[in-house]
């Protein structure tokens, strides 16, 4: 029974009405069974109430934030036109469920407008998650217990930042299995296999990573999520020692891909899932782009696992280190004859461009429309998908975006410079 416990664990209850031909209203509730004291009550709409005038386009620039009590839905303030409001709902009280909660908000929107037709649709998901822990540590026998905790705290400091309360993909934040590999391959095996053990045993449909050559890879050196939350509920968070110990910013690197995944509830195989994450958006749909997951998880890093200082040489040596190249990274970029969202794993060490030079896009966008937004686009992107989910989040459609940064880029690296210590002293989290 086992397996179905935790089956229900999360439950994404998406309500639409319609009500004339220019006005809808849209109500997108995440409910969390597995934790009933945080749900995220997302309205996106328009006030129908005879407002006039503004009922054009969709407004998610005005943000409303509102803490409700189980009883306070009623006083839900639909006569604003054109808003986005992000209702927290913290429950003290154990014997109100994410249901009835629902249920007070549905029932208090249709008695403002009796004649709405009010669709509900609760499509299955996340019945993947059935390990309800956050965090499962395996450790290589090789690895010091120091290094081991550091590694741990890493992550953890990371997890803060972006997925603790009141994040609502927190419950799919879990089940993250952090593999700290050493330098000796059997002892790389034997903590593989530890952890492949476990994946059994909880009966994981999926298991992924269990190759007997698997933890080779992490014993020579780097980091990665080896598997997709979303479709098998769990995260494989490798880390290497090799050469650093512990290493913060790879730490936060993956930490941000489980933020990225974890924001998506209704996948239902890998393509979708690629393209959400933005996997999917070069000329070429049948290729793994890297420029949107890879540029945002090299810039929130960079912004968030040192001070000021550190943000700044890393995003200084996204332009002016030569990685594997003969010249520095701005340069080559500028040789690079495929556009950024072209750059894939299939090319070689040319990736390399699409994480640096990816981590001054977002900075770009950051600058432009500020941090918050980008949260806004990850925590919406699983309703309408990446292409959507940009241009409603950015204004304008990411290829169009990517011919501006070009031009930005364009800069002297000093002019460019400035741009970084305000987003560095705006940080939002
Ligand atoms: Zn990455």
């Amino acid at each position: 029974m086992k397996l179905y416990k935790f089956a229900t664990v999360l439950c994404f209850i998406y309500a639409s009405a319609s009500y004339s031909a220019q006005q809808e209203l849209t109500i997108d509730v995440l409910v969390n069974e597995g934790s009933v004291l945080e749900t995220l009550v997302r309205l996106r709409g328009y006030d129908t109430g005879g407002t006039e005038g503004e009922s054009g386009e969709d407004g998610i620039s005005a943000k409303n934030e509102a803490k409700l009590s189980a009883r306070a839905i009623e006083p839900l303030n639909l006569a604003t036109p054109a808003v986005e409001t992000n209702l927290f709902y913290r429950e003290v009280n154990s014997s109100t469920t994410p249901q009835t909660l629902f249920a007070n908000l549905l029932q208090s929107l249709i008695e403002r407008r009796t004649s709405i037709p009010i669709k509900i649709f609760m499509p299955e998901a996340s019945a993947e998650f059935i390990d309800p822990e956050i965090w499962r540590v395996f450790a290589a026998s090789d690895v010091t217990k120091d290094i081991v905790d550091e590694n741990f705290l890493n992550s953890q400091d990371a997890y803060a930042v972006w997925m603790e309360d009141p994040y609502y993909g927190k419950k799919q934040a879990s089940a993250i299995y952090l593999i700290v590999y050493g330098t000796d391959d059997e002892a790389g095996r034997q903590v593989n296999l530890d952890y492949c053990n476990h994946i059994r045993e909880t009966g994981f449909r999926e298991i992924l990573n269990c190759d007997d050559s698997d933890h080779l890879t992490y014993v020579q050196g780097g980091g990665s999520i080896s598997s997709n939350g979303p479709l098998t509920g769990y995260y494989k968070l490798n880390m290497s020692t090799r050469g650093h110990g512990a290493s913060r910013s790879m730490a936060f690197h993956e930490l941000f891909h489980i933020y990225q995944l974890s924001n998506v509830f209704t996948a239902f195989d890998q393509y979708q899932l690629k393209n959400k994450m933005g996997k999917r958006s070069g000329d070429n749909l049948n290729v793994d782009v890297a420029w949107w997951m890879e540029g945002n998880a090299d810039f929130f890093a960079a912004l968030y696992s040192g001070d000021a200082d550190n943000f700044r040489w890393a995003m200084q040596d996204a332009l002016e280190g030569y990685g594997p190249f003969s010249q520095p990274r701005k340069a080559q970029y500028f040789e690079e004859t495929e556009k950024l969202y072209n750059l894939s794993w299939n090319q070689g060490d040319t990736v390399d461009l699409a994480y640096r030079i990816g981590s001054w896009f977002v900075a770009y966008l950051v600058a432009e429309h500020g941090e918050e937004q980008i949260y806004q686009f990850w925590e919406a992107v699983d309703k309408e998908g990446f292409s959507e989910t940009f241009i409603r989040s950015f204004g304008k459609d990411y290829k169009t975006y990517t011919e501006e940064f070009d031009a930005w880029l364009q800069q002297p690296n000093d002019e460019l410079y400035l741009f970084l210590d305000p987003l560095f002293a705006n940080r939002v989290r």
